[in-house]
């Protein structure tokens, strides 16, 4: 028995020895590298598009309140073969990139309102994008300044623009397709406004309460008898129960003002009193966890689903606060969304598939 023992330690040794050499020969290292490369080069993930159903993927979970885990707003739908964006928040592009989403799939890119945390990475989506092989120029549907925020981003990435094409090729990477369209939402009063119909997808826009931002927007998708609702940056707000309503799912903003209050002491105790203003003055235009699941049981959705965190759960401690209040919930629940958590809604069917898309 021990003579057994030594003689498998001894072949343990000898593996781990060889191993650690081998390690040091250019021949396998570039042959290891070369295997990740060609699998994660090759990775196909066509198959977030196939028309099967209606995919959400959330790329951006945070609010302005900084996470190491997540990126700012950002919202994609996948239906009929395309790529919708709602929101670029900032770092968003790189969730995406990460798990080798298709750029050249992008449809059109809506926002939802224009503060920094929504629209900060849109020069990396239309970027990125036309170099993946875009077919035409970038739409991008917004409210009123859309077409402001457009023609600077485009102006600030004139310079690198001209580089690549420089550099690899106009055939390779026209210029033209490199341009975005700005198209202004206007609701004109109403309550809310279809924007897109293309391919059996339609996009509805519709009006929601984030004073003094306004117009402020959440988006209605609806494909194949299956709809998800992006709520935007909104207190409470009736019009988003009625435009969700019968929704499969409502990817709802949350704030918890319990955990914004304590913060704000925590600020004005440690003598930094202008986060501790800012801290105050947030709780009035965002809506609790409890408040967004009273709307998504009264607005009929299946589930509900919570994106830009102020502040973002990161542990199991204030994900737990955050379910603290919340008493009714939809039949399919409630998730505290992630960066790169994934909802599959099937045409055709009423199933509700929770998954998550890793890098
Ligand atoms: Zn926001
Ligand atoms: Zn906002």
């Amino acid at each position: 028995m021990r003579r057994i023992l030594w003689a498998l330690v001894a072949v343990a040794v000898a593996v781990v020895a060889v191993g650690t050499l081998a390690l040091r020969s250019p021949r396998v290292q570039d042959a290891i590298v070369a295997r990740i490369a060609r699998r994660e080069i090759g990775r196909d993930m066509s198959g977030l598009l196939a028309p099967d159903a209606l995919r959400v993927l959330l790329c951006g979970t945070s609010s302005p309140i900084p996470s190491s885990r997540r990126a700012e707003a950002c919202t994609a739908v996948f239906a009929g073969r395309r790529m919708w964006i709602v929101d670029t928040g900032p770092g968003s592009w790189r969730t995406l990139a990460l798990r080798r989403v298709r750029g050249e799939a992008i449809g059109a890119v809506f926002y939802t309102h224009l503060h920094s945390d929504h629209i900060g990475e849109l020069g990396e989506f239309n970027l990125q994008t036309w170099v993946a092989g875009r077919p035409g120029p970038l739409r991008v549907y917004g409210p009123d300044g859309v077409t402001d925020l457009v023609h600077g981003f485009a102006q600030a990435y004139a310079a690198d623009t001209r580089f690549r094409v420089a550099h690899h090729g106009a055939e390779l990477l026209p210029p033209d397709r490199a341009a975005m369209i700005p198209i202004p939402v206007l609701l004109d009063g109403a309550d809310a406004a279809r924007v897109l119909d293309e391919d059996g997808v339609v996009v509805s826009a519709f009006a929601v309460a984030h004073d003094p931002v306004k117009p402020a927007f959440g988006y209605r998708f609806d494909y194949g008898g299956r709809s998800v609702v992006v709520s935007g940056d909104t207190r409470p707000c009736p019009n988003l129960v009625k435009q969700a309503r019968g929704a499969d799912v409502l990817v709802h903003e949350a704030q918890e003002n319990r955990l914004v209050h304590i913060m704000e002491q925590a600020a004005r105790e440690s003598g930094e009193s202008r986060v501790a203003k800012i801290l105050g003055d947030i709780p009035a235009y965002h809506t609790t966890p409890a408040d967004s699941a009273r709307e998504a049981v009264e607005a009929g959705v299946r589930l509900l689903v919570l994106t830009h965190f102020t502040p973002p759960p990161d542990n199991v401690l204030l994900a737990r606060i955050f379910r603290r209040e919340v008493n009714e919930v939809p039949p399919h629940g409630l998730v505290l969304g992630e960066d790169g958590t994934l909802i599959v809604l099937p045409t055709g069917s009423d199933a509700v598939r929770v998954t998550r898309l890793d890098p």
